[in-house]
């Protein structure tokens, strides 16, 4: 796999049909989870690069688009029980 690039859906279907294989063994469930794992931190740069050319092109500060993404953060569905630290969070029952 080309370094720091995402997968594209090709690449993620191949994985697919790996996994559905009834012959799958150790070694290969190893490559395919260094893949993922590779790939995960290639989506994470390529997040960090479009959300800093984001906050370039709308002239935000680093405290603007981190507002943004802390509102949209408190106001999606958090894992049972939330422990997600702020007042905003929308979820109803705080146990
Ligand atoms: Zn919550």
């Amino acid at each position: 796999m080309a370094a720091a690039s995402p997968m594209t859906n090709e690449q993620i279907d191949e994985i697919r049909a790996r996994l559905a294989s009834p012959n799958l063994n150790v070694t290969e469930l190893r490559e395919i989870a260094q893949t993922l794992l590779a790939d995960n931190g290639a989506q994470y740069m390529e997040a960090d690069y479009w959300r800093e050319s984001y906050r370039l092109a709308k002239g935000l500060s680093y405290d603007e688009i981190g507002a943004i993404i802390a509102v949209r953060d408190a106001s999606k569905a958090h894992p049972r029980p939330c422990r997600f630290p702020h007042e905003a969070c929308a979820c109803e029952d705080p146990s």
